[in-house]
């Protein structure tokens, strides 16, 4: 047998069947589905090259080998995106997004729903009970239209209205409960029991598991293509490239299970030569794994009143999954970690401005926690990381946006006889004045890294009005201040041939720019004597890498006035 289920519990192994749901030794419901890594190795190997880029591409090391065309939606084979600007805001250049908002409902539940669903079809289910958090119910809904299965979903009340009407517009029945998303489970459960339906087994579903780990697979063939085999790399060893961490959002965990589980079969495979690290993080009003974690508990203790508003990251009972994870953890590196809505919808404004990445605020949290574990010494600025990112801003936008943020213009009613008249080109010049001033305060940039550049200059136009100046050189620079007078100078310190140093001294020892307020940014530890070189003759000292853009901000305005 190429491929069978084995018990977690007592090793038992047994044909794969859909329906069945636990061991028939020994009763337990955790089981995995384990393949002969070799021969699928092989397999594999060869015919690699020729497939697309999806889900179905590792079907050796998948449950169901044949994918039904009926049910396809392009799931699997979304895009591993490097974030340049968080990165060098952050300090850390590794940084990769894998970008599962381009999965076919935009979560990467969809990995789980098309194989799910396509093995429920196969098993000749025509009716589904599902509680979830939301973007399960939303996938299961898509894929279940295509099969011919009726959803039951059921959702906590918290869930936002917009991701409820997609569940139903896809044709599923969804029952909001007002309570907790364990009661919501419990409810789904005594129901489906009830009717005698199939009821979803979340992480126990050894093809939601699955699913799941082709986000592995991807990320290793994606990082090898983005960067090479690993350093070093002979031929004939393993040529996939693994990153050193893989940070994601959890609720119940069912992620980083199937992704830490990718990861082992491809080292069993010989396809890679070690493990990345699992970093999981949860909202603090409801991080059960992350309190047991600190603890050293075995068992996480539910929390049975989540306080979070981010809904999908509301499971206070995750069960097994937490001494699973935290197995891989202890083995391999990784921990728990928490961070606040508040961190979370900060991280998500964030990530849409300076990446132009619309996230939901789960996968947001997984972003505030890389911030609060690079700032705490966790994760080395040259790590390679790779985070799941999720979902969109639409829910959640009024959160982050507030008011004000559009600028209104009322133009002066239209006289078909004479649109160019006079007075209605007046009119219309006086509307575009109120769109923006004429003059905006003007700053300039000296830096000779054009990323560093670049990141100064987004974090400038993503929240504000200014004209800026930018030169790549300490001389071209001091030519442009001295051309320009801009009313604030951003100065790297280290560039060659004429440093940062030079062009303060010069431009302060001419009166005509020893006024304007400088804030130097850079990138090296100064020494006592550098430090005092700068002392009175600037207004900030900003460590790059180390600098989130509000700070930035807060410190220009502060300076400009
Ligand atoms: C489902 C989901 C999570 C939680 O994932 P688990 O692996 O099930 O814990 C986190 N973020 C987003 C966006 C999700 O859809
Ligand atoms: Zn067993």
């Amino acid at each position: 047998m190429s491929f069978a289920i084995q018990c977690l519990d007592c090793g038992q192994t047994e044909p794969y069947n859909p329906l069945t749901i636990h061991c028939p030794n020994c009763k337990s419901q955790w089981r995995q589905a384990v393949y002969d890594y070799p021969s699928a190795a092989r397999q594999l190997e060869a015919a690699l090259p020729a497939r697309k880029f999806d889900l179905w591409r590792y079907r050796e090391v998948l449950p169901i080998r044949q994918p039904n065309p009926d049910l396809y939606l392009g799931e699997g084979g979304t895009p591993l995106i490097r974030a340049a600007n968080l990165g060098q805001m952050l300090g850390c250049p590794n940084l990769y997004i894998k970008d599962e908002r381009q999965g076919p409902t935009a979560s990467f539940k969809d990995r789980q729903a098309a194989l799910t669903i396509a093995a429920l079809k196969e098993a000749g289910i025509t009716e589904l009970v599902a509680a979830s958090t939301g973007n399960v119910a939303i996938s299961y809904s898509a894929y279940a239209a295509r099969a011919g299965i009726k959803l039951w979903a059921f959702v906590t009340s918290l869930v936002p209205e917009v991701k409820m009407r997609e569940i139903a517009l896809y044709g599923s029945q969804v029952v909001k409960v007002t309570g907790s998303y364990d009661q919501v489970k419990q409810i789904a459960a005594e129901f489906a029991q009830k009717r005698g339906l199939y009821h979803d087994m979340g992480t126990r579903t050894i093809t939601s598991v699955e699913g799941m780990k082709t986000i592995a697979f991807e990320i290793a063939e994606q990082l090898t293509e983005h960067l090479g085999p690993p350093p070093g790399h002979q031929p004939g060893q393993p040529r996939w490239r693994t990153p050193d961490w893989y940070i994601q959002a959890v609720s119940g965990g069912l992620g980083p299970v199937g992704v830490g589980k990718g990861f082992h079969e491809m080292q069993a495979m010989g396809f890679t030569n070690q493990q990345p690290g699992m970093i999981a993080i949860q909202a603090a009003g409801c991080a059960p794994m992350v309190h047991a974690w600190q603890n050293n508990l075995a068992e996480a203790i539910p929390v049975t009143n989540p306080q979070t508003h981010i809904e999908t990251l509301a499971t206070g009972t995750p069960g097994r999954s937490y001494g699973l994870l935290r197995q891989e953890m202890k083995q391999h590196g990784g921990q728990f970690e928490s961070v606040t809505d508040e961190e979370a919808y900060r991280a998500m404004h964030l990530l849409a401005k300076m990446e132009g990445i619309s996230a939901e605020p789960a996968a947001a949290a997984a972003f505030a926690g890389l911030i609060k574990l690079l700032r705490a010494g966790s994760l080395k600025p040259s790590d390679l990381i790779v985070i799941n990112c999720t979902g969109h801003t639409l829910p959640a936008e009024p959160l982050i946006l507030g008011s004000g943020w559009t600028r209104d213009v009322e133009l002066p009613q239209t006289q078909p006889a004479n649109p160019h008249s006079a007075t209605e080109q007046e009119g219309l010049l006086a509307a575009l004045n109120r769109v923006a001033p004429d003059r905006f305060p003007r700053i300039a940039i000296i830096d000779d890294t054009p990323d560093a550049r670049r990141l100064v200059r987004r974090i400038l136009q993503s929240q504000g009005d200014f004209t800026i100046y930018e030169a790549g050189t300490g001389r071209a620079g001091l030519e442009l201040v001295n051309r320009e007078h801009p009313d604030l100078l951003i100065l790297d310190l280290m560039m060659p041939e004429m440093d940062g140093f030079t062009v303060l001294e010069a431009l302060k020892s001419n009166p005509s720019t020893a006024d304007i307020p400088v804030i130097v940014s850079t990138a090296k530890e100064l020494t006592l004597e550098e430090k005092s070189r700068l002392q009175g003759q600037i207004q900030a000292l900003l460590q790059k890498g180390d600098f989130m853009s509000e700070e930035f901000l807060a410190e220009v305005r502060a300076l400009l006035r």
